[in-house]
C-alpha cells in the first residue's frame, strides 16, 4: 500500500456534484466578479468564524498585506513576526514597506513564544503577527495583553487554522484582523487561489473592500492607493459548497491525528505538543527526527509521501539577505528546519493507511536507530 502525501484530487471529488451545481450557478448568472455569491460567502464565513465581518481577497498574502496596509502600517514601522513560519507572512511586512523582526517560537509548539516578544519590542513597533502554525492555535491571550500594554495591532495568520479552536472559541476575531488563505491545499481550500480576512471591526473591514477593489468604494472614484485582489465568485461559490462540511473534515484529521500520537507514542520520533487552551486544525502532522533526510528517504522508500514544512528558515532566504540576520542567530527555528517532517493527513485518508504509515513510520525509527 503507497499512501500519497495529500490526494487533493479525492478531496474535492467528495463534494463533486455540488461543486458542478455552484460551477454551472455561477456560469448562468453571467456575474463574475464581486456577486451575490461573494457576499453569501463572506456572510456564512463570517458567521461561522463568530466575527462580525468577512472580506473575501484574492490570496492568503494579500489579505495579511491589507490588513497591514488598512492599519496604516509601512516604511520605518516593524513588524514582530515568527521566525518559524511559511515566507508569506514575512513577504506580507516588506509589501508596505515596514521591515519584519523575528521572534523565536516555543520549541515545544513550534508557534510564536510569547514570553519573547518584549525583547524585540523597539519604539518602531507597530503590530504582531502570529501565525497559528500547522493548524495549531498561538497562545492568544498573553499575545493579545502584550499587544494592549504596549499599543501594538494583531493581526492573525490563520491561513493553516480554519476551525481551530482557542479556549473554546474559533479563531476569527481574538485579534484585530485574521487572514485566511483559501490555497487549494489548506483545509477550506477553493480550486484555485482564494483568501480573506475577519474582523470585528467595522472601519477595517472597510478600508480593506476598497483596498481590493482599487481603492474605490465608488466606481471610478479612488480614494486611496488600491489593488486588485478580489475573491472571484466562482471561488466564492465552491468555498460555500466545502464550508459546510468544514467541520466534519476537521473531526476526521483529529482522529487521524489521535490515531498517530497513539501509534507512534514511544518511539524516537518527537510528536506533535498541543497547548491545553488549543484545539487544532490538524492542518499538519508535524514529526521531528534528528535526521530528517535519511528518515525522509526510509520512508520514501516504503511509499510514505512527506512534506517538509519548512526547509529553509525565512531569515536564510536569499530574498532576506538583506536584513543581514546570521545563520546561528535564531537556533530554535533553525533547528526545527533541520528536523520537521508532516506525515500524512487529510479527510480523505482511509484508517488503513493511517495504520500503514504508523506501521512504516515505526520501522524507519527502528532501522534509524540501529543503522
Ligand atoms: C498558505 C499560507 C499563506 C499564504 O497563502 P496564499 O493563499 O498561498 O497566498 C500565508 N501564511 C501561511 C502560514 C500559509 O500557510
Amino acid at each position: 500500500m503507497t499512501v500519497p502525501f495529500l490526494d487533493l484530487k479525492s478531496i474535492n471529488q467528495a463534494h463533486r456534484s455540488d461543486l458542478v451545481s455552484a460551477f454551472e450557478r455561477v456560469l448562468d448568472s453571467g456575474w463574475y466578479i464581486m456577486g451575490n455569491d461573494l457576499a453569501a460567502f463572506e456572510r456564512e464565513y463570517a458567521e461561522y468564524c463568530g466575527a462580525h465581518e468577512c472580506v473575501g481577497v484574492a490570496n492568503g498574502l494579500d489579505a495579511l498585506t491589507l490588513a497591514l496596509r488598512a492599519l496604516g502600517v509601512g516604511p520605518g514601522d516593524e513588524v514582530l513576526v515568527p521566525s518559524n513560519t511559511y515566507i508569506a507572512t514575512w513577504l506580507a511586512v516588506s509589501h508596505v514597506g515596514a521591515t519584519p523582526v523575528p521572534v523565536e517560537p516555543d520549541d515545544r509548539t513550534a508557534n510564536i513564544d510569547p514570553k519573547r516578544l518584549s525583547a524585540a519590542l523597539t519604539p518602531r513597533t507597530k503590530v504582531i503577527m502570529p501565525v497559528h502554525l500547522y493548524g495549531q492555535p498561538v497562545e492568544l491571550d498573553p499575545i493579545l495583553a502584550f499587544a494592549r500594554q504596549h499599543g501594538l495591532k494583531v493581526v492573525e495568520d490563520g491561513a493553516q487554522a480554519h476551525g481551530a479552536r482557542y479556549k473554546g472559541e474559533r479563531l476569527g476575531a481574538h485579534g484585530d484582523i485574521v487572514a485566511w488563505s483559501f490555497y487549494p491545499g489548506k483545509n477550506l481550500g477553493a480550486l484555485g487561489d482564494g483568501g480573506a480576512i475577519t474582523t470585528n471591526d467595522s472601519a477595517l473591514a472597510a478600508s480593506i473592500r476598497e483596498l481590493r477593489n482599487y481603492g474605490s468604494k465608488v466606481k471610478y472614484h479612488n480614494e486611496v492607493i488600491g489593488y486588485n485582489s478580489r475573491l472571484d465568485e466562482l471561488q466564492a461559490a465552491l468555498l460555500r459548497v466545502k464550508l459546510p462540511q468544514l467541520d466534519s473534515e476537521n473531526g476526521h484529521r483529529a482522529l487521524i491525528a489521535e490515531r498517530y500520537l497513539q501509534g507512534l507514542a514511544g518511539i524516537d520520533l518527537q510528536l506533535p505538543h498541543i497547548h491545553l487552551d488549543c484545539q487544532s486544525a490538524w492542518h499538519l502532522f508535524v514529526v521531528r527526527h534528528p535526521r530528517r533526510e535519511a528518515f525522509a528517504k526510509a520512508l520514501s522508500a516504503a511509499g510514505i509521501g512527506t512534506v517538509i514544512h519548512y526547509p529553509i528558515p525565512p531569515h536564510l532566504q536569499p530574498a532576506y539577505e538583506p536584513l543581514g540576520i546570521a545563520a546561528g542567530s535564531l537556533p530554535v527555528s533553525e533547528r526545527l528546519h533541520r528536523e520537521v517532517i508532516s506525515l500524512p493527513i487529510s479527510p480523505v485518508m482511509s484508517l488503513d493507511q493511517v495504520d500503514e504509515v504508523i506501521a512504516k513510520v515505526r520501522a524507519a525509527v527502528e532501522s534509524l536507530a540501529h543503522g
